[in-house]
């Protein structure tokens, strides 16, 4: 029986795996992959305080390294569902089932899908959510990245030092990336964007991508245009396919919670991207590990010790 079962290693669940660690709590971090999360997606962070620049893997790996000073127990497994019976909570993996006085959901968020013809055919030979992982692989190419937020933007940067150009197909004719990374994006010579416009196909030969239709959605025209790689960052959906029978979520399915992290079925406490939240980062993701690591310590020694 565990204190705290935190499910999912990204900045959210080992902050709050150290915090609740660090009051004397029996935690255990339960991750399907690697530790770090999204982050392990990212070259480039400059928004984490103190430091300047920093890849995403390096951070994940300084956050991960005091966990077992504090004695967090590490677990591998895919969570398939939760459940509660009263004061015990349960956490079923594919292999196995763990008990829990309280459990913190920090599954984070997945890319979402473009859903056009040729996406899927072309997964992983052409078509990539990743270009951290993929955009070695393309150098030379012309390539198109899909979404104007954030990922899209930044991620269109980092292609450019692959790619021979990187054009960049948004829906509207404005970005909704933060301002300074729209303004390098602009300053970009490699960079070049087509406005107001969708994909519709995504074509090939055998092998791979070669080519994009595309359409302009105020005048309705199609063009096609050759590309060797398509990039799509459109947002995010939340991992919470494993609890959506607690009735803890929204229409759009992501977690609701109060300003303690605690969802509305007692003991059981959301953080991170999982959650429903207006700014998902990782200082956001950390501040909730933190806040959450200290519920739980409340929630054990009111409820439980
Ligand atoms: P995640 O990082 O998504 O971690 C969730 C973890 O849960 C994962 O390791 C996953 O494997 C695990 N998991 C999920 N489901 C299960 C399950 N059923 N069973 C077991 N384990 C499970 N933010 C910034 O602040 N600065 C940036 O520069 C920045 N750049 C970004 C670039 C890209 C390309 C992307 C995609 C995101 C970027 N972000 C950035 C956002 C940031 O990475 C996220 O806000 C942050 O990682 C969220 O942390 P989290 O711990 O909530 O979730
Ligand atoms: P996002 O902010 O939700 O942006 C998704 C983009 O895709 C939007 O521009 C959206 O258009 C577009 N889009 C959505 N559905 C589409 C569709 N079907 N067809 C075409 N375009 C579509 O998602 P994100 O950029 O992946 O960012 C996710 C979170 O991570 C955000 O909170 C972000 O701030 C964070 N993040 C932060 C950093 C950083 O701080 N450096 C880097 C990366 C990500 P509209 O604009 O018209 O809605």
């Amino acid at each position: 029986m565990y204190d705290t079962i935190i499910i999912g290693a990204g900045p959210a669940g080992m902050t709050a795996a150290l915090y609740a660690a660090r009051s004397n709590l029996k935690v255990a971090l339960l991750e399907r992959g690697i530790y770090g999360g999204q982050m392990n997606n990212t070259a480039e962070i400059e928004n984490y305080p103190g430091y300047d620049n920093i890849s995403g893997p390096e951070l994940a790996e300084k956050m991960f390294a005091p966990l077992d000073k504090f004695g967090v127990e590490h677990l591998f497994g895919q969570v398939v569902r939760v459940e509660t019976d009263g004061p015990v909570k349960r956490v079923v993996t594919e292999d196995t089932t763990l008990e829990a006085h309280t459990i913190v959901l920090a599954m984070g968020a997945k890319h979402r899908l473009l859903g056009v013809p040729g996406e899927d055919t072309y997964n992983s030979r052409g078509v990539s959510y990743c270009a951290v992982c993929d955009g070695a692989f393309f150098r030379g190419q012309d390539l198109l990245v899909v979404g104007g937020g954030d990922s899209a933007v930044e991620e269109a940067l980092f292609l450019t030092q692959f790619a021979n150009t990187v054009t960049i197909v948004h829906r509207r004719d404005e970005l909704r990336a933060q301002k300074v990374i729209q303004e390098r994006a602009f300053a970009n010579e490699k960079i070049q964007f087509i406005w107001d416009s969708v994909v519709e196909e995504i074509k090939g030969d055998d092998i791979k991508v070669q080519e994009v239709l595309i359409k302009n959605v105020k005048t309705g025209q199609v063009t096609t245009h050759a590309f060797g790689g398509v990039f799509i960052y459109v947002g995010l959906d939340p991992m919470t396919e494993a609890v959506l029978d607690l009735g803890i979520t929204d229409e759009q399915g992501w977690v609701v919670t109060d300003e303690q992290m605690a969802t509305r079925q007692s003991g059981i406490f959301a953080i991170g991207d999982i959650r429903q939240k207006q700014l998902r980062q990782i200082t956001t993701a950390v501040g909730d590990g933190a806040i959450a690591g200290q519920e739980v310590y409340h929630y054990i020694t009111d409820h439980v010790k």
